[in-house]
């Protein structure tokens, strides 16, 4: 029998994709790939196609997986949202990465699930939308939900070993973002090329714009309660401009322990991937000396009220998370083509988390109606 995990990877062309199909080419012995997929990238995904010869592969667009299963015999095609969902249960999985964006992460994920197959996520909004669906299913099936994201990999880190310690807080780290510092008449004049500019990672568009209002920290703070079962009280943020510390936990004696490394997501992918192990690499190793200080603030809350608006969303619960990312996604999408300003987005949120009347979402089925609505609201409210 083979002892190479398969790895199913829904977004194989993104930022985390193009990643972790690095960590796989690296580690043949021990990974190889069941699913390949994207959205709109076809060339890369024909390179891919290539050199790691999927049992499946899913595109958006029918007449995308029509020409590539001519040059590809061996391959199985699928497209569209049936085709991810398809691929997610695929029996070949041993492993999904998920990394897709927003909100369509989340059907997948669930259908992993049913299938029995560990998770490895880097699709936050799955949870955000979701969170109590998705971890009550997983604990069900035995699924385990390894984080992707850095600092809910440093926090799953920083846990290790401390089964019978309960801890007292998890502290997230924040960059803060392109805007740091930054007051709000500062901020109004803020360019989509601008808030395009993260100082430390280099990501995809959406959690670009989502880390330079601070929304993506809202959304991690929602992240975290779900996957490490954290009442919204027992998470900090602090800002950490050097993105060194991944984030920490502290226990009841006060001790705190952190994950620390050069910002770079193939360590939490890697970790996700050989969890409980670690896989070698051939990186530079981490120079406090050299990096000489690390610094930390408290998040401006005044100037940036998205953190705000995710805690407040925990705290009314019934949908107020779900519809937060809903929302989120489509003013960003706004912003993203040019049709609204950097502070709007902001400035919408809290319009919209003000007038929201909790509703009860808490199947797959009521969790996409509201998202379909908000999304829809937005749209018409914004008038674009
Ligand atoms: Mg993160």
């Amino acid at each position: 029998m083979s002892n190479i995990r398969k790895i199913g990877i829904l977004g194989s062309t993104g930022s985390i994709g193009t990643q972790a199909l690095d960590i796989i080419r690296k580690n043949p012995e021990r990974y190889g790939v069941s699913v390949l997929s994207c959205a709109r990238n076809i060339e890369l995904l024909e390179r891919q196609l290539k050199e790691f010869k999927p049992e499946l592969a899913v595109t958006k667009e029918e007449k995308d997986a029509r020409e590539l299963s001519k040059k590809f015999p061996d391959t199985a095609f699928a497209f569209g949202e049936e085709g991810l969902k398809e691929a997610a249960a695929l029996s070949e999985n041993d492993l999904v990465l998920n990394s897709l964006v927003g909100m369509q992460g989340l059907v997948p994920t669930c259908s992993a699930i049913e299938a029995g197959t560990d998770i490895a996520l880097a699709n936050k909004e799955t949870l955000v939308a979701g969170g109590d669906l998705v971890m009550k299913s997983a604990a069900e099936k035995g699924v385990k939900i390894l984080p992707v994201d850095s600092e809910h990999s440093a926090v799953f880190q920083s846990l290790q070993g401390n089964e019978c310690n309960p801890y007292r807080r998890i502290i997230l780290t924040a960059s803060g973002g392109p805007f740091r510092g930054f007051s709000r008449r500062q901020l109004e004049k803020v360019r989509l090329q601008d808030a395009l500019k993260h100082p430390n990672w280099s990501m995809g568009n959406k959690i670009t714009i989502d880390s330079a209002t601070l929304m993506n920290k809202g959304l991690e703070v929602i992240e975290a309660h779900h996957l490490f079962d954290a009442p919204p009280e027992k998470i900090d943020v602090v800002v950490h401009p050097q993105s060194i510390i991944h984030s920490m936990v502290e226990y009841e004696d006060r001790a705190v322990m952190a994950q620390l490394g050069l910002p770079d997501m193939r360590v939490p992918i890697a970790y996700a991937f050989a969890y409980p192990e670690r896989i070698p690499m051939e990186e530079k190793s981490l120079d406090l000396a050299e990096l000489s200080q690390l610094t930390f603030e408290k998040p401006d809350r005044e100037v940036f009220r998205t953190l705000d608006l995710a805690y407040g969303a925990l705290a009314t619960g019934g949908g107020a998370c779900c519809t937060l990312n809903a929302a989120n996604e489509e003013l960003v999408a706004m912003f993203l083509r040019e049709k609204i300003s950097f502070t709007d987005i902001q400035d919408r949120l809290v319009d919209w988390m003000m007038d929201f009347a909790p509703v009860k979402a808490d199947s797959l089925e009521d969790i996409l109606e509201l998202d379909r609505e908000t999304r829809a609201r937005i749209r018409e409210t914004v008038r674009i």
